[in-house]
């Protein structure tokens, strides 16, 4: 892989060189994404669907190749299950919304690991309390593993739906998640599984997980901001109703009622983030040529090159060491604030996050206020990690 294919990379911070390890937050961009952001404001802007001239029906036809480019990236059985959004977070309220408005009532369960992203718990939450709904938790031990054993006393003839995530941002843990959703599956239960952490590090195949719901963001696999996709099997897709209402996914508006579209586009009310779905496209372009296996390959030599070197840093403490684990790195130092760490690093060149990632009830698990987190991405290399462990030897001392 070209490093200079990711020209942010080039940038310096305090005169020297970036070293990113954030990428569980976000990933940079490629050249060809970029590029293809920059030709579609040039040459091709126009909303799509609803036009006859030549711009809307040209971008129609690149917005709905980008769509079979997805359902083939993630195996969907058919390209009007993927519906186009603006990320996880709005993947997963309008699953929590639609699925809950239609089959979650009250005295209903609805069961969530007790690891999610917030994006993945507190629409559940919104949800149960609107419907007078309970949520029971799947707890971890300390490593971060899924106690499989009590989610399979969860169940009970309420149980609704489960969400899970595929990967932990914060502690990197990758879950069974074929094995949890043939759990579920075994009771009737439908699975949605928040796949913001995976599928830009692991292969997915949505038929063989046999998940009901896969969601994720386009920002996290190399694509713009602002485009996400909510996989849905038709089943269910064709029961739930609209989230949102508004042009585009309508058939008929009358004064006095309005019937919906045809799957996708009933969910996919007003003008979509078109150069967005297009970037993503070039996105899926660019992990196909180097290959979403050889990408997570590279990510996890990388992991366990960092975490064999961090060993040897005193006082250092690893949150999150389960045995299938993604290239995510939550640490500690001593008593040092993560935030204190964070910003150390920072003005040596290194870009990590801290805090608690959007997951406080895993922090209140461990009882710490955060964590340092290092993940990985593609353009990551040796010297890398051999620049972040340096910064982390030269900044310990001034942490005691
Ligand atoms: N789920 C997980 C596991 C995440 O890591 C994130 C973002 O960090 C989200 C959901 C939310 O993603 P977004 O902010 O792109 O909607």
């Amino acid at each position: 892989m070209q490093q200079s294919q990711f020209p942010i990379l080039r940038t310096k911070v305090y005169d020297r060189p970036l070293i990113y390890l954030d990428n569980a937050a976000t990933t940079q961009k490629p050249q060809s994404v970029i590029d293809v952001l920059t030709s579609y404001y040039t040459s091709l802007n126009s909303n799509i669907h609803r036009g006859t001239h030549y711009l809307a029906t040209a971008a129609t036809e690149r917005f709905e190749e980008v769509r079979r480019k997805v359902c083939s990236f993630i195996n969907a059985a058919d390209r009007t299950e993927v519906v186009f959004t603006r990320g996880t977070t709005e993947s997963i309220n309008l699953v929590a919304s639609s699925f809950g408005e239609r089959f979650i009532g009250e005295g209903d369960e609805v069961i969530v690991s007790a690891m999610e992203h917030h994006s993945d718990m507190v629409p559940w939450q919104m949800v149960c309390e609107r419907k007078g709904a309970k949520i029971k938790y799947i707890p971890f031990s300390d490593e971060g593993v899924l106690d499989l054993d009590i989610y399979k006393t969860l169940f009970s003839e309420k149980t609704r739906i489960v969400a899970v995530n595929h990967v932990s941002n914060t502690l990197g843990t990758v879950n069974p998640v074929a094995e949890i959703i043939k759990i579920a599956h075994s009771h009737d239960v439908p699975v949605l599984i928040d796949g913001a952490q995976s599928v830009a590090h692991i292969p997915v195949d949505v038929q063989a997980l046999d998940c009901d719901f896969y969601c994720f963001s386009g920002h996290k696999m190399y694509a713009p901001m602002g485009v996400g996709v909510m996989y849905g099997k038709r089943r269910w897709l064709d029961e739930m109703p609209p989230y949102q209402g508004g042009g585009e996914m309508i058939k008929d508006v009358t004064l006095e009622k309005t019937t919906y579209n045809e799957l996708p586009f009933k969910f996919e009310a007003g003008t979509p983030s078109v150069g967005d779905v297009l970037g993503l496209g070039a996105a899926i372009d660019f992990m196909l040529t180097e290959g979403v296996e050889n990408i997570g390959r590279h990510e996890m030599e990388l992991h366990d090159y960092a975490v064999e070197r961090m060993r040897n840093i005193e006082g250092m403490r690893f949150i999150g060491t389960a045995p299938q684990k993604a290239a995510v790195i939550s640490f500690l130092i001593g008593n040092a604030h993560p935030y204190d760490v964070g910003t150390l690093l920072d003005k040596l060149g290194v870009a990590v996050r801290t805090g608690h990632h959007c997951t406080q009830p895993i922090m209140d698990r461990y009882g710490i206020p955060g964590t340092v987190r290092a993940s990985f991405a593609v353009y990551n290399t040796r010297d890398d990690v051999d620049a972040f462990v340096n910064a982390l030897n030269r900044i310990v001392p001034m942490l005691s």
